[in-house]
């Protein structure tokens, strides 16, 4: 009975999803974006925007993209992937291994869209709420075979010369190291402008370094609105003639379903939803603007039923700590869109944007 209320809250949801998302139109697939917004909802599919959809009084912002589409999430090795095979896969365009960073699964360091686009002369940004070197946002950065040599990652942050604006936490794996290097010091050296807070700014600094926090942010609502601030000084600080790439990644829905914590997953769809309304009111304004929002994968196997079956309340139930290989949505908006329907790979997500720019 349980899986059979699972099955049709999914199915009741993708369709929805896939039906309500037609109303917007300024997509055109002939025009090329000169700016691309990527936003990862890390472990989201469709029942986690589901919940937010149930919990906030008033549309989500993902109804406002003019085209939606799937996303298969498998890694090279297994059924199910992780944050690292999962955002290799996302930025680079190459499956692999579970655990492996901007590598393919023959542990060839192999160019993110980030580093592509930055050799075509756009200005390039990462920001994350987890550590800046955890595997999501390393993904795009650095090249390591074991997610977790946070040190090693960080040598790669800090000698990137691809990436203009770094903003997350993990502050420890630059200066509180086992080899006592001050990475933050070198990075100042290399003309990175350093700071461990979002406030007071100056946007129109070059090389924009912020490391707000020794681990992962808090949870939101306690870290207040750093990301849609960090994504909306991006925006400003990217700006650019030749356009700009930038990640922002909502790092903590998959911690959240980690922890099969309900209120703390509703509270980060929430701010994520902020976040993207801040690149989509940017994209609606600058028309040369690709938004995509995705997942690397699905974590919780989230279900949301009644358990009295009488379809008036919701319960969020989780079947695993771990992550499952559900289908993950994708939604564009902009220049392009309209290539990101039907079912793709995630390898194919990068391969696209490439393509059209
Ligand atoms: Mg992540
Ligand atoms: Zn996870």
């Amino acid at each position: 009975m349980k899986k059979h209320l699972y099955l049709l809250a999914l199915s009741i949801v993708t369709s929805l999803l896939l039906t309500s998302c037609n109303n917007n139109n300024i997509s055109n697939s002939t025009d090329k974006p000169q700016n691309v917004i990527l936003l990862i909802g890390d472990g989201m599919s469709t029942t986690q925007i589901c919940s937010a959809m149930l919990a906030m009084d008033k549309n989500t912002i993902f109804e406002q993209f003019s085209v939606s589409g799937l996303v298969k999430t498998r890694s090279k090795s297994h059924k199910i992937t992780d944050s690292a095979a999962g955002g290799t896969a996302i930025a680079t365009g190459h499956k692999t291994n579970n655990g492996m960073i901007g590598m393919n699964s023959d542990s060839i360091p192999v160019p993110s869209i980030l580093e592509i686009l930055s050799d075509q002369g756009l200005k390039t940004g990462v920001i994350a709420t987890s550590y800046i070197t955890h595997a999501t946002p390393a993904s795009f950065v650095a090249k390591n075979i074991n997610r977790n040599k946070y040190e090693e990652i960080a040598n790669d942050f800090a000698n990137c010369e691809k990436v203009d604006l770094l903003i997350g936490g993990g502050r420890k794996h630059f200066n509180k190291r086992s080899d006592s290097l001050n990475l933050i010091e070198k990075m100042q050296n290399n003309g990175w402008h350093y700071y461990d807070t979002l406030i007071n700014i100056d946007s129109n600094l070059e090389k924009i370094f912020i490391l707000a926090d020794e681990n992962h942010l808090p949870a939101y609502p306690q870290r207040g609105n750093f990301l849609p601030e960090a994504t909306s000084l991006a925006l400003k600080n990217l700006e650019n003639k030749n356009g700009f790439f930038l990640m922002v990644e909502g790092s903590q829905i998959d911690f959240a379903c980690h922890n099969n914590d309900s209120t703390y997953l509703v509270n980060e769809m929430i701010d994520f939803d902020n976040t993207i309304k801040v690149a989509l009111d940017y994209a609606k304004v600058n028309k040369n603007t690709l938004v995509i929002v995705t997942a690397d994968h699905e974590t919780g196997g989230l279900s949301i039923v009644d358990p009295e079956g009488r379809y008036t309340k919701t319960d969020l139930h989780f079947s695993t700590g771990s992550h499952s290989p559900l289908l993950v949505p994708i939604f564009a908006f902009g220049p392009g869109a309209n290539n990101f329907t039907g079912i793709m790979d995630n390898t194919d997500i990068m391969k696209k944007i490439i393509s059209i720019m």
